[in-house]
């Protein structure tokens, strides 16, 4: 380094692509570089030896003047960051010399050279950062844009979602309205045409309102406005009752549905049961609307995946018309059908699929379709599950009896005698169709303790199998007992007069397809007990039945029905009265006050039904009232349940929040509005 010549420290100074400006004590100009004089327009030669505030006035008294004398006198460095002053000196873009336009923005420091201790000197670099200062002006703008369009899309999402809750609102009121008129109708005499028609437009409504939830839920999910819930529920019973709900249909249709859950424990977990009957609805749906003949099987199954979460798998099959390969992977995207001849013979949105995609992913799962054209589809789906603390212990086993499960199905048929083994049964399984010749001989010959037959088999075989047992019976102590597996809308045994004479028989008991374990369980320990035919409980059915109260009971019950819909109160009349209630009505929140004020001393209501949104005031400002002005304080603690079409995520929650105890949601499900109201009675 110390041999290289000035000739070439010169040199190499004035190729630096930064300005260079060195001055000394009395702040003169000792050396100038080429890049000053490109940007400045003054000649390097001609500025040694004269101060800077003479080259350059704006120097003097500027921020870079203090900075020299800090470091000439000092030793302190300094760094000019262009903010305050982007320009400090009259610096230009090489070729536009002169034009205020094209200044270039400075990065200045300052920094003190000293060659021996009498001359010391102050070095000034000088960089530009001009096209570094507009970049970050255009990603500073860029960002202020993505602000503004962030701002500008989370007011149009606003709007989208209040759109969505006020539609669904508008929407279901009216429907409220036409269903519940078409429940009250169907229970009026009606001649036979006029049943057909209230049926057809029962339908018609019911499907208006699938739609119309599908696209909700649609938008919900696509705003984000879709909430998974988190609570306790039992697994089996959940999968168990929406099969049960959705398999009627299914077997007017000739079809078999088969729920093979025998892998699953009965598990208390957490989760969104709603949100799981939705799916295996959906998926239950299609399969019913896809399939003219055969079966539909579902296969339930839960695998351990830590100590705190399950996964739960269900595979729906069918043995419908199936789906072409190359379809399949789109089937999941919104809107898509197989082609359009779907919709016009099968309706529907190609919404439903979407959805349940949606929801498992939700759930941390996902779902896949595994099908060929014409040889039906199978879906399967899988969803992760908190376990919940609650144990439910399993079901009591039957110590190795001698059971007979006689099933024109296959698959029903090996689904049953599984399961019995489960419970520690010693099982024999016959094939109704081809292993007829023997059967009758193995009735005759053991000594079954139950024979589980499937009632649609064959009139004939039936009655030869009553007699192999009466034959049976005749050498044994213990009569066997039979459990008659039925269909649910059980129009065939009505017709059948060998059906209708083999129920009434003493040892023979019923039990409804598809088979819930829990009620097969409860059949088997019937049979096995001593205990009259009369007091078995039909599960089935009762399942569906209203509650009926006395006369009595009714006069006493004080219910206030809150609804300005004129036919809204029609229908919540109607369907109070179908289940044992009266009620008065007010017409809003104000009109509501006034009748609790009324009746407080006298006869105070036990429960309010508040609709929310009211002319004049609505249920929310009603409820507040009611809980917290004094002049209602003798009413202040009646049981609150809304009953509204407000559906949206956080309606509920801004009910409870008003104060109310509970909350239904417009159309009123009849059954559920009688489980509400029994369970606030009692509370
Ligand atoms: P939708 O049934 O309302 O049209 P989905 O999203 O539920 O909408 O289904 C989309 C399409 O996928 C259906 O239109 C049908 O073409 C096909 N599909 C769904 N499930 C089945 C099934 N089990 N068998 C045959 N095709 C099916």
């Amino acid at each position: 380094m110390a041999n290289l010549s000035n000739d070439i420290l010169y040199a190499a100074l004035n190729e630096l692509s930064v300005g260079i400006i060195i001055i000394d004590e009395q702040q003169q100009v000792v050396f100038f570089n080429q890049w000053l004089s490109d940007h400045s327009g003054l000649y390097l030669m001609q500025q040694e030896g004269k101060p800077l505030d003479i080259v350059f006035p704006q120097y003097l008294g500027s921020r870079l003047s203090t900075a020299c004398e800090s470091a000439l006198s000092l030793g302190l460095p300094s760094r000019l960051s262009n903010t305050f002053n982007p320009t400090p000196l009259p610096l230009y873009q090489k070729n536009f010399l002169g034009d205020d336009k094209h200044l270039i923005q400075q990065q200045i420091s300052v920094k003190k050279i000293a060659i021996d201790s009498s001359t010391p000197l102050c070095q000034i670099v000088i960089d530009n950062v001009t096209h570094m200062v507009k970049k970050e002006q255009t990603l500073l703008k860029l960002a202020d844009e993505n602000k503004i369009q962030r701002q500008k899309a989370e007011i149009a999402n606003k709007s989208k979602s209040q759109f969505l809750a006020n539609m669904s609102h508008e929407i279901r009121t009216p429907i409220n309205g036409v269903l519940g008129m078409l429940t009250l109708l169907n229970d009026t005499q009606l001649s036979k045409t006029q049943q057909h028609f209230s049926k057809l437009a029962t339908v018609s409504a019911e499907t208006l309102l699938n739609l119309i939830n599908d696209i909700l839920d649609f938008s919900k999910i696509e705003a984000g406005k879709l909430d998974i819930e988190s609570v306790a529920f039992n697994l089996a019973d959940c999968i168990d009752e929406t099969v049960q709900t959705m398999a009627i249909k299914a077997q007017m249709k000739g079809i078999e549905v088969i729920v093979d859950r025998t892998a699953l424990i009965d598990e208390s977990v957490i989760g969104d049961p709603s949100r799981l009957k939705q799916i295996i609805s959906n998926l239950l749906s299609n399969a019913i609307k896809f399939t003219e003949q055969g079966e539909i099987n579902i296969k339930v199954n839960t695998t351990e995946v830590d100590t705190t979460h399950l996964k739960l798998l269900v595979n729906v099959s069918d043995t419908g018309i199936g789906i072409p390969r190359q379809k399949c992977s789109d089937l999941f995207d919104a809107f898509t059908q197989v082609d359009a001849s779907t919709t016009r013979e099968y309706g529907g949105t190609g919404l439903g699929l979407t959805i349940v995609r949606q929801l498992c992913q939700l759930m941390g799962g996902d779902i896949e379709v595994k099908s060929k054209q014409g040889q039906g589809s199978q879906f399967i789906f899988h969803l992760l599950l908190d376990k919940d603390d609650h144990i439910i212990p399993p079901l009591k086993a039957f110590n190795e009896k001698p059971v007979l499960v006689v099933d024109s199905n296959v698959n029903s048929g090996q689904m049953v005698s599984r399961q019995l083994q489960l419970w520690g049964l010693d099982v024999e399984l016959c094939n109704a169709k081809s292993e007829m010749k023997s059967l009758y001989s193995k009735i005759e010959n053991n000594n079954f303790s139950v024979l589980l037959i499937d009632a649609s088999i064959d009139t004939f075989l039936l009655e030869n199998i009553f007699t192999s047992l009466a034959n049976a019976n005749k050498s044994q102590s213990n009569k066997t007992q039979v459990i008659l597996l039925t269909r649910m809308d059980n129009s065939y045994a009505k017709s059948s007069a060998l059906l209708t004479s083999l129920m009434t028989k003493e040892n023979v008991h019923t039990l409804t397809k598809p088979i819930v374990t829990k009620s097969l369980h409860r059949k088997l320990t019937l049979s096995y007990s001593s205990e009259s035919r009369l007091s078995e409980l039909d599960d089935n059915n009762k399942a569906f039945e209203f509650q009926s109260f006395d006369d009595d009971d009714d006069e006493q019950v004080k219910i206030l029905l809150v609804e300005d819909n004129r036919i809204n109160q029609e229908v919540a009349l109607g369907l109070l009265r179908k289940i044992g209630y009266r009620a008065d009505v007010a017409k809003n929140g104000l009109h509501a006050l006034e009748l609790l004020q009324q009746r407080q001393l006298s006869e105070p209501y036990q429960l309010v039904l508040m609709d929310c949104q009211m002319p004049e005031m609505d249920g929310y400002q009603a409820t507040i009232a009611i809980r917290s002005d004094d002049q209602y304080q003798l009413s202040s603690q009646v049981n609150i349940i809304a009953m509204t079409a407000n559906t949206m995520k956080g309606d509920q929650e801004k009910c409870i929040a008003a104060g109310m105890n509970d909350y239904l949601a417009k159309p009123i499900n009849p059954s559920l509005l009688a489980e509400k109201i029994a369970f606030w009675l009692a509370h």
